[in-house]
């Protein structure tokens, strides 16, 4: 769709939020809790996180105080969308032994219709990667279906980058290009603080009727695209995707491997926040009596010895063997699944990696170990 561009200030913002709470939406954006900057309800403008950003490199996050007012100060945190699209615990089906015999209902889908507030580039294309997995294959998972369904996204076009950031290598940001209904890019120049905005879908144009706003001049969108073109340069990291399918896929015997886990605790931190990791299991639980039981699919994570437990044993059963897996996966194999890279560049497993291993470095290890020629062909048996 056309994407006119148009400003609109806080109070604007403000409007954009009630509008879509009159609509029924449940209005989800960031905001400052337990020290880091999450995603929540909010109401007003005054719940976003301003005046804040976050400081962020291998195995360290912190919110630091800006100099500004800015509301989208700050890069991704620790959560995703996936939080609220594919939820970390989600009832299947409950059965109930009543007189008249035993019951069973499928879980109701009665989640409020979400508005995603702050949604940013790299977040887009990870909701789509999700789309394909659990939405788009041959066997839909119909909640995730209808939650995205009812889904408004707005998107904010990323000001500045953070030190674990590589979006720009994914090319999957700092600018969303597509996947939003509205895309704010926000512009602070002294006491001026207004917000520069892209309309996506029909349904965003409709939105905006009910905001107050203005054409944007010629020197407004430069300054949106100045704002972007600040983040592009200082991403804090890149990665080299050119053949890095063919490169991980025949080096399963690299050393690096051995090397990498001697670091990794099998803590499953990097699956847990990575917006794409869709990998869940499930739980069955009844009560004492046998009077009810129900079945709770959780997210999951390779990084388990259970992830893999087949008959007598776990297939990965090495530290070795499961980060292998999961880098593999997301920068290899994701592409023979899901014709895509399964790594959007959101910089989330570094940051929250205890120990910081770091998914670019331990790619560019085995890259230039092989173009140094100290590696020799690595297996790929
Ligand atoms: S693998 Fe790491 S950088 Fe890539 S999408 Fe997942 S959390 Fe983000
Ligand atoms: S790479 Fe880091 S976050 Fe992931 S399992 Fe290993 S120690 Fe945990």
């Amino acid at each position: 769709m056309n994407q006119p561009r148009l400003i609109t200030t806080c109070d604007g913002l403000q409007a954009l939020i009630d509008a879509l709470v009159s609509r029924g939406y449940r209005v989800l954006g960031p905001v400052v809790r337990d020290g880091a900057i999450v995603y929540d309800a909010i109401a007003r403008v005054a719940d976003l996180p301003a005046g804040w950003t976050d400081h962020q490199e291998a195995g360290r996050y912190r919110l630091e105080r800006r100099g500004d007012g800015a509301l989208f100060g700050f890069v991704v945190g620790p959560q995703s969308w996936k939080r609220f699209l594919h939820p970390s615990v989600e009832t299947l089906w409950t059965m109930r032994q009543g007189e008249d015999g035993v019951r069973i209902s499928s879980a109701a889908t009665t989640a409020p219709k979400f508005a995603f507030l702050g949604v940013r580039a790299c977040e887009i294309h990870a909701i789509s990667i999700q789309d394909r997995v659990l939405r788009d294959g041959p066997y839909p998972d119909t909640a995730y279906a209808k939650r995205r369904q009812d889904a408004f996204i707005v998107a904010v076009n990323c000001g500045q980058a953070g030190g674990t950031c590589f979006c720009v290598s994914m090319r999957t940001g700092p600018k969303a290009n597509s996947g939003f209904d509205l895309a704010l890019t926000e512009l602070l120049d002294g006491a001026s603080h207004q917000f520069l905005v892209e309309v996506g879908s029909e349904a965003g144009a409709e939105l905006l009727e009910r905001v107050p706003h203005h054409s944007a001049t010629e020197a407004e969108c430069a300054a949106a695209a100045a704002v972007v073109a600040r983040a592009v340069s200082q991403m804090g990291r890149s990665l080299e995707t050119d053949g890095i399918k063919e490169l991980l896929q025949s080096n399963p015997d690299h050393p690096r491997w051995d090397e990498v886990a001697r670091r990794c605790l099998s803590c499953g931190n990097c699956t847990m926040v990575c917006p794409t990791c869709f990998c869940t299991t499930v739980e069955d639980h009844s009560d004492l009596t046998g009077a009810s039981a129900e079945r709770v699919r959780k997210w999951d994570s390779c990084f388990t010895l259970d992830f893999s437990y087949l008959h007598g044993g776990s297939v990965r059963s090495t530290g070795r063997s499961r980060y292998r897996q999961w880098m593999t996966h997301k920068l290899a194999s994701w592409f023979d699944q899901f014709g895509t890279s399964g790594c959007v560049g959101c910089g989330r497993c570094i940051t929250w990696c205890p120990v910081g291993i770091d998914i670019t470095q331990e790619a560019a290890a085995i890259r230039s170990s092989l173009n140094t020629g100290k590696g020799e062909h690595h297996g790929g048996s």
